[in-house]
């Protein structure tokens, strides 16, 4: 297969595919947390051979060190510090910092947009 960019309808079906196995590793996690770990490691094959990026929503539910499949209540700790969100993996101990101004920005501009519809619409 061809480096480089793939076509729309073959980044959807790798989104979608990586959307599934995320979704069943969350599931799996309580029972057999093996699984997950290598739900996650195929998801991040998928990522890398159709060269798209891990869902947003599902970025921060692995860990970057050791990619295996965090979990907030049971296997990561989450912090707010300075204005970032601090990710702890207990399996390898690797911190991973997310920068939160992303967050508080989305929220501003919903907000706003929000209010501007509302504005429109009493207009
Ligand atoms: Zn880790």
């Amino acid at each position: 297969m061809r480096r480089g960019r793939r076509p729309k309808w073959m980044i959807d079906i790798a989104n979608e595919r990586m959307n599934i196995l995320f979704s069943m590793a969350k599931k799996e996690f309580s029972v057999n947390p093996d699984r997950s770990h290598r739900y996650v490691s195929l998801a991040r094959k998928i990522s890398k051979k159709y060269n798209t990026k891990i869902p947003t929503k599902w970025r921060r539910s692995y860990c970057k060190k050791c990619y295996k499949f965090l979990d907030p209540s049971k296997n990561s700790s989450i912090r707010l510090k300075q204005g970032k969100i601090h990710i702890k993996c207990n399996q390898c101990n690797e911190i991973m910092k997310i920068p939160y101004i992303n967050e508080q920005k989305e929220k501003r501009r919903a907000k706003i947009e929000y209010y501007s519809i509302k504005k429109r619409n009493n207009e």
